[in-house]
């Protein structure tokens, strides 16, 4: 027999099977000797009360043998000779999840992706972390696996639809993740560990008969009327298929361009901008667990914080629980930070973004010396990119960059000091409020100060703010038809992930591209 239980479990008795063995004993009745195993089908920290408590949904085996978790079958055709073809720009989530969908359904995908396979893009992050210098086209967010690939690898959705996301859980299962993320309330990768499940997903697309080529940045569409003949690429090479699907993410500002150029439609798409701010590890898990020091069966705690400053959105954004802080940077003179943290989240650290709602009047008052037209649909990106700027000049170069501590920047002081950090290239103590728009220092500041009044401890010269956080999403959207999911003018063009609009994370991404090229499937 098998059946569904639901336990309340101290930390320590959830990190030990036969606590739980004994509890599911008490919970159904059932002789202990007689449970011969149990699946874990959820798993969340209630750390509410004084005391934390794991909610732990579990799949009891008594009296019958235990099986462990299987892998469902997917069935990846072998499209090597398929005269169906589709090209798939940008090896994100968004790409290879499309291009594993595609040769489910018999067509033959051709990823185009401008930066290099993850291990050569390795070499790159070292330079820049090591030296402050930038390959436009290999970096934190361009290259095998797109942005996820060096990131935090939080698999955690706004979407709520379960049957899509667990297929997508299931297939980073199946590529080498642990499965504890089919059922963690939280699940999580980690930076070591993902770039060798985006190396087993390549191998699985060239294996069908797809094929997966890098540095081949797109820099053309040669347009018939409507429709694409053939995308040109950076070597002047041609590549023609049935369909494509434009997977580049939202920091492919050329692309933007480009379609903006060709006049395919695209739209602006408000944005959120800010800091990452960084407290110690320690300091937050005192917070969270209501505790002198965390237990040993804890993971390092996270936060998500939302706050209304005067009609405008505060929010937490992106936690990486001992993580590191990151230059997601893609052009030389823009400084762009992030997060990521490794499958133990053992780093001393604890960041996340904090970012501000920002509106097209905001964008518009704050761009004024662009003289941008209110219409043009690149106006987000203008903004985004004069902030970066600005904050990449005060670092002083070489991605240091400007950071303040937490109570200062409220008080409109510069730092004497900074805190130890976890930002590589470097910091330099600055007045942020001069890199960062009036309105985004001042929403910024009053929200800081209402989120140490909801976790005690939480506003404090312990934490550093680094400027800036600037790529939450997408600066524009590309349309496309609600049914045929293709671009509105240009009926073999299909905008897809994050970067034309549809997605905010991997998991959405990846979902966003199954769809996609589900459609294209028929
Ligand atoms: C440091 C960091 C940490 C993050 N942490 C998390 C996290 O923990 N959880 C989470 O859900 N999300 C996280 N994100 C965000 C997440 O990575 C993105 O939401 C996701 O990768 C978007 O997927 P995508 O496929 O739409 O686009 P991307 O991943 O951006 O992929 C786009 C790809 O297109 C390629 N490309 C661009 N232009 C061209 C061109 N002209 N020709 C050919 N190829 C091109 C790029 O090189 C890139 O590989 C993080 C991002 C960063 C940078």
């Amino acid at each position: 027999m098998q059946q569904k239980i639901t336990l309340r479990l101290s930390p320590a008795e959830a990190a030990n099977d036969q606590d739980i063995k004994r509890k599911i004993s008490q919970q159904s009745g059932a002789k202990e000797s007689t449970i011969t195993g149990f699946q874990l089908l959820k798993k969340s920290i209630d750390a509410r009360g004084k005391n934390v408590f794991y909610n732990i949904t579990l799949n009891a085996f008594i009296n019958e043998p235990f099986r462990h978790y299987q892998s469902p079958e997917f069935l990846f055709k072998d499209v090597g000779q398929s005269n169906r073809t589709a090209i798939i720009i940008g090896a994100g989530p968004a790409g290879l999840f499309a291009a594993l969908k595609l040769i489910e359904a018999g067509i033959k995908p051709i990823i185009l992706e401008r930066g290099k396979d993850v291990k050569s893009r390795r070499r790159d992050l070292a330079i820049l972390n090591k030296q402050g210098i930038i390959n436009a086209e290999s970096n934190y967010c361009f290259g095998e696996g797109g942005a996820g690939t060096y990131s935090d690898g939080k698999l955690y959705t706004r979407s709520n639809k379960r049957g899509d996301i667990n297929r997508i859980l299931q297939l980073f299962v199946k590529f080498g993740a642990p499965e504890n993320i089919l059922y963690d309330a939280h699940p999580h990768i980690g930076t070591n560990k993902l770039p060798q499940i985006i190396s087993a997903m390549r191998a699985m697309i060239i294996d069908c008969g797809g094929e997966v080529l890098f540095e081949k940045k797109v820099t053309d569409f040669i347009i018939n009327q409507d429709k694409i003949d053939a995308v040109i690429t950076a070597d002047q090479t041609k590549f023609i298929a049935d369909h494509y699907i434009l997977a580049t993410g939202h920091s492919a500002r050329d692309i933007f361009e480009l379609l903006q150029q060709k006049n395919i439609l695209i739209e602006a798409k408000p944005i959120a901008l800010g800091v990452r701010v960084e407290h110690p590890q320690t300091l937050i898990d005192k917070i969270q667990y209501h505790c002198d020091s965390r237990s040993e069966f804890l993971p390092p705690s996270s936060y998500s914080l939302v706050q209304q400053v005067n009609g405008k959105g505060v929010f937490s954004f992106c936690m990486c629980p001992g993580g590191i802080i990151a230059t997601a940077s893609t052009h030389p003179g823009e400084l762009v930070v992030n997060g990521w943290s490794p499958s133990k989240r053992n780093n001393p650290f604890a960041n996340s973004g904090m970012v501000v709602e920002v509106s097209t009047e905001d964008a518009l008052h704050a761009t004024k010396h662009l003289n941008v037209d209110p219409k043009n649909p690149l106006l987000f990106m203008y903004f985004q990119q004069m902030v970066e700027q600005k904050a990449y000049s005060i670092g002083g170069g070489n991605f240091v960059a400007p950071a303040q501590r937490m109570v200062d920047f409220c008080n409109q002081k510069t730092s004497d000091s900074l805190p130890q950090n976890s930002y590589l290239p470097g910091l330099h103590s600055a007045d942020l409020k001069t890199v960062l728009p009036q309105f985004i220092s001042n929403a910024l500041s009053n929200g800081l100060k209402q989120f140490g009044k909801k976790m005690k401890g939480y506003y404090t010269n312990d934490a550093i703010l680094v400027a800036t956080e600037s790529r939450t999403s997408s600066p524009i959207r590309i349309p496309r038809n609600d049914e045929t999911l293709a671009h509105p003018q240009i009926k073999n063009l299909f905008p897809c992930g994050e970067g034309a609009g549809y997605a905010g994370g991997i998991v959405s991404a990846a979902m966003d591209g199954e769809k996609v090229a589900r459609v294209i499937g028929g």
